[in-house]
């Protein structure tokens, strides 16, 4: 078993959701009670939703493939082969000895 990292893109909200319940909406009105206009600058970090790198992880498991007999990481624990590849030849193996 092992923990593999990945960095996925992720989308910060504006508002306040499930994603976002750190958000306070007194911020955003003291603006809009200011006037509507403000630097564009201003405009683009407040307004448009940030595009944010976040590292995940997810727990892969090390099992013996019954096709070609390797060892692979697969993120199912109940797998049988190692790669979709093995699968797919698998059944064509299957398919063939039937015939
Ligand atoms: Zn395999």
């Amino acid at each position: 078993m092992r923990r593999v990292f990945k960095k996925v893109r992720h989308v910060e909200y504006d508002y306040k959701t499930i994603k976002n319940p750190h958000f306070d909406p007194q911020q955003k009105l003291q603006y809009e009670y200011q006037g509507f206009y403000y630097p564009q600058k201003e405009y683009i970090q407040k307004e448009i939703p940030k595009n944010t790198y976040r590292s995940s992880s997810h727990i892969e498991y090390k099992i013996k493939c019954d096709y070609c007999g390797g060892f692979g990481w697969v993120r199912r624990r109940d797998a049988k082969f190692c790669c979709g590849n093995c699968r797919k030849l698998n059944y064509r193996d299957n398919k063939l000895k039937k015939s």
